[in-house]
């Protein structure tokens, strides 16, 4: 008899798929091919991430397992009445469904709330013995031993770098906005040798293919003598890169910095998030000192590692003078790449709770809750000034110019430190890397700048006019 067949989606559109925008990112997220690598095999599964191509809504599959975080949840709804106007059966999963399960239920037929590893294997038997339950809890912290690697055999082509995977879940920090701190958990690592056989369970992937990782963790240096352990087994892969997601007080600890060069690191995100110390402060990110960015990063530099941080606007301490001053202070810390983004107070969280006990939400439609619409009133600035400082500090920052000149300046500062070691090799070394670096630094570039372009300059059809230029009461109605 033929299987069930599973198809696996991990939503992005938050505004629809008549205003689809497709990012160049060159790896996929990781919960669709690690739900893939946990399905037993009685069906057929199949993985499909809408952030490079559209949903197949004449797929033969049985059944859709939707995986989303909030700002997709309007557009999972939607998704889901469609499929179920087709006969599939719908099952729902990740953030948004494991914090808010109550009113993700009466669009699926079931819903997994919580981390999938303890309970994904009975929903699929469930499944194909037609006795799917509406509902799956999953214990708050389950242990991270023995989970199978993701199947990277899934990825679609147009992400270059299929092989990601996680070391860690949870963070020892309590920044207001961040998700994690909606139901916090403890700080979990996975078996070392586990993260190793995923790093190389790459058999069938093209050579290149097979060379880059990137590692997911939300905070990868949350037990750093964990972190400097598992670093010293894959420096010991052939790799060509990995890219690491870490805290910034990491970097006070120059053994780890070492170690991350050691290991392959071509690429550290950081959240930097403020260059403003009361803004930082005002959301609890006290690991982040400002006055260290510039020397913190220069060390990154010096080794080879590209870095990419997160950047808010709309902390509740940020000023017009602030904002006037941040190109200049960029210049100074000079981040490789920027992830701009407008504060989200994502419902559950701390300063989601504060912001709305004060009444200064007044754009509850989830979809909105990406990073790029304004949906409280802030303190200090106005809704004008945000988004002035969120088109000029992209315009500038992802001129070609300025792309040109980090470029420079990188490879100025990585050369100039090889040739401080007055080895041949290691300056030989340096030079055939910098070509490898030079590809993944216009790489990122390319694809910031290309969201900048699509997603902050109106040059789709989704944002001119509308609930971006903030008007108070009386916006778009709650999806949740
Ligand atoms: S450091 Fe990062 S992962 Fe940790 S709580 Fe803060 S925002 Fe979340």
């Amino acid at each position: 008899m033929a299987k069930l067949k599973l198809q696996i989606i991990v939503l992005f559109q938050n505004l629809g798929e008549e205003q689809s925008y497709f990012a160049r990112s060159p790896a996929p997220p990781l919960s669709g091919i690690l739900l893939a690598g946990l399905t037993p095999d009685i069906v057929e599964v199949e993985v499909l991430h809408e952030m490079v191509r559209p949903i197949d809504y004449e797929t033969d599959a049985d059944c859709i397992a939707l995986s989303f975080m909030d700002f997709c949840a309007p557009h999972a709804y939607e998704v889901a009445a469609r499929f179920r106007g087709l006969g599939k059966m719908l099952i729902a999963g990740g953030k948004y469904p494991s914090t808010f399960p109550e009113l993700v239920a009466p669009h699926f037929d079931s819903v997994v709330v919580g981390e999938a590893e303890p309970v994904w294997t009975g929903v699929v038997e469930d499944l194909v013995a037609g006795r799917l339950r509406r509902r799956y809890d999953s214990p708050l912290a389950p242990c991270l031993r023995d989970i199978p690697p993701p199947r990277y055999d899934l990825v679609e082509p147009a992400y270059s770098v299929p092989v990601v995977t996680e070391a860690t879940r949870g963070c020892p920090f309590a920044c207001t906005y961040c998700q994690l701190n909606i139901k916090r958990a403890p700080y979990r690592k996975r078996p070392i040798e586990d993260v190793i056989r995923d790093l190389t369970a790459t058999g069938g992937l093209s050579l290149p293919r097979r060379k880059m990782a990137m590692i997911y963790d939300n905070n990868f240096g949350g037990d750093m003598a964990y972190a400097k352990d598992l670093l010293r087994e894959i420096a010991q892969l052939d790799l060509w890169g990995v890219g690491y997601q870490f805290s910034f007080n990491c970097l006070r600890d120059d053994e780890f910095v070492n170690l991350l060069s050691d290991a392959h690191c071509a690429m550290a995100f950081i959240g930097m998030e403020s260059l403003n110390p009361p803004s930082l402060l005002a959301v609890q990110k006290r690991q982040n000192r400002v006055e260290e960015y510039q020397d913190q990063f220069l060390k990154l530099k010096e080794r080879g590692i590209l870095i990419f941080t997160g950047f808010m606007l709309a902390l509740d301490e940020d000023t017009p003078d602030y904002y006037r001053s941040v190109p200049e202070k960029l210049k100074e810390v000079d981040p490789s790449a920027l992830l701009i983004s407008i504060s989200i107070p994502i419902p559950g969280t701390p300063f989601h709770r504060e912001i709305e006990a004060e009444g200064r939400i007044f754009d509850h439609d989830l979809s909105h809750y990406e990073g790029d619409h304004l949906v409280f009133t802030p303190r200090n600035v106005s809704p004008a000034e945000v988004f002035g400082a969120f088109e000029s500090i992209n315009r500038d920052f992802y001129s070609w110019t300025a792309i040109l000149g980090r470029w420079g300046r990188f490879l100025r500062t990585y050369l100039a430190a090889g040739l401080r070691c007055r080895r041949a090799f290691e300056m030989g070394r340096r030079l055939v890397r910098s070509g490898l670096l030079s590809f993944i630094y216009f790489k990122l570039s390319v694809f910031q700048r290309h969201h900048a372009q699509h997603k902050v300059f109106n040059s789709n059809p989704c944002a001119p006019g509308d609930v971006r230029s903030a008007s108070p009461p009386g916006a778009r109605a709650t999806a949740a």
